[in-house]
């Protein structure tokens, strides 16, 4: 059933709104569209947070919404949406406009047989998709907007706003939810789970960023549901591991993945922090010292880089295999090197367009031993690295954690800041 909540009621305070999505609303209900602000914004909007971003739901199709604006492109296949892009370089901005879509379930859809590369042909010319599993493939039909909310996963992220009226539309008791801070899946659970697995790992993730409690019949198949993640193509489980981790909640979602039963097995990355880090130990603590300063730059409106946060993830799984080469007469730099591709074969696999992140990630790690050479022009050279800062954040994190030495971190600070006459003697003072 439709309820058009009014502001008097739902008390969304405009200010927190971005211009640029209204705008984008405004445009499309010019040309005579549908349009609305939708979803997480909609969720952060009632507890009077931020919205980090904007989403926008119409009835017009990607290509009229194209046609409206001057940067608009349309990316996606298992899911056509378009982005609108506003302003450039460092403060541009992207709305992402997707059209109502209908909801359908698994029989109302062409099943196909098969994993992900077979599927890929099967899926020619259709527009919605499942797998053997229920899990859905593509989802392109476009429906009226009771069809689009009923889709969307949890009652809270199923609500859409009118900036001009400053009406809510809720079909699914979202403001009621909402307002008890309390996620639940929009129909029957276990069968939503079956649709998208990455279900599962939204649930948490909400929990943990807005201090939300899951309502008994959605955390019920949780557990259960979670072997279906192995069907996940592993790199939309990275992108959602990097979404836990790096969007300023990663201590608290590591806190709810426990809780749940979810922290093993689903996670390479996080199985291999686990293998090495028991409870208080120095390891432990360098992974918590890393994840607590990535939440704390992300609270602070700084930037974070995956690349960073995931070589701390991995770094004792490195290490690890690192001692162990050597022990076998690796020389060790050459060892260092190959426990590296190791680990990186072992837990990030071949995610194809990641070089960027495995570069600098490894940039990162084969600086660490280059720390203990303080002698000659060994240290100039790598001050003028231009991935110093990384590197040396990264020795520093080691020594806050009791694994590096705190003078050696110290004299990289001093040497990094100093003069010329001051980073002599630095030298000298180490001879
Ligand atoms: P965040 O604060 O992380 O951006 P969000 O709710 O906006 O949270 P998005 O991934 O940006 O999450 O998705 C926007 C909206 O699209 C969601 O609020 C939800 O309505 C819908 N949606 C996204 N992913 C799914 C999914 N896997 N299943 C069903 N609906 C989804
Ligand atoms: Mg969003």
């Amino acid at each position: 059933k439709r309820v058009e909540v009014p502001a008097s009621e739902h008390g969304i305070d405009p200010s927190l709104l971005d211009e640029r999505a209204v705008r984008v609303v405004t445009t499309l209900q010019d040309a005579g569209y549908e349009a609305y602000i939708v979803g997480g914004a909609v969720r952060d909007l009632l507890v009077s947070r931020r919205p980090k971003d904007f989403d926008v739901a119409t009835n017009a199709t990607p290509e009229q919404v194209k046609g409206l604006f001057r940067r608009a492109f349309i990316i996606g296949r298992r899911f056509r949406i378009v982005h609108v892009i506003h302003g450039r370089g460092r403060d541009h901005e992207v709305i992402e406009v997707s059209t109502f879509r209908a909801y359908m379930d698994a029989s109302a859809a062409e099943q196909v047989e098969g994993n992900e590369k077979t599927s890929k042909e099967d899926m020619a010319g259709k527009s919605h998709v499942v797998d053997a599993s229920g899990r859905v493939l593509r989802d392109n039909v476009w429906g009226p907007q009771i069809e689009d909310a009923a889709r969307r996963d949890f009652t809270v992220n199923a609500m859409y706003y009118d900036p001009r009226s400053q009406i809510v539309v809720d079909y699914h008791q979202g403001l009621k939810d909402a307002k008890a801070k309390t996620l639940r899946m929009i129909g029957d659970p276990e069968t939503r789970y079956r649709e998208d697995p990455v279900r599962i790992i939204r649930v948490i993730r909400f929990a943990a960023k807005l201090g939300f409690t899951i309502e008994p019949k959605t955390l019920k198949p949780l557990r259960t549901m979670s072997s279906l993640l192995a069907n996940v193509p592993a790199s939309r489980l990275f992108d959602e591991m990097i979404k836990l981790l790096q969007t300023g909640h990663a201590l608290a979602s590591l806190a709810e993945l426990k809780k749940q039963g979810l922290d093993r097995g689903v996670f390479p990355v996080l199985d291999a922090v686990l293998a090495h880090a028991t409870e208080g130990s120095a390891r432990e603590k360098f992974v918590h010292l890393a994840l607590a300063d990535t939440d704390r730059r992300v609270a602070e409106g700084k930037a974070v880089a995956p690349s960073f946060m995931l070589a701390c993830m991995l770094w004792h799984d490195v290490e690890a295999k690192w001692v162990k080469l050597r022990e076998q007469g690796e020389h060790p730099m050459p060892a260092l090197g190959q426990a590296i591709d190791a680990v990186f074969d072992a837990r990030i696999g071949d995610i194809s367009g990641r070089g960027k992140l495995a570069t600098d990630m490894r940039e990162i790690w084969l600086m660490q031993p280059r720390f203990e050479r303080r002698n000659g022009n060994a240290p100039y050279a790598l001050v003028d690295q231009p991935r110093f800062r990384a590197g040396f954040d990264f020795l520093r994190l080691r020594a806050d954690a009791g694994e590096a030495p705190a003078d050696l971190a110290e004299w990289w600070e001093d040497f990094s800041l100093g003069t010329d006459a001051e980073r002599e003697a630095l030298i000298e003072a180490v001879r």
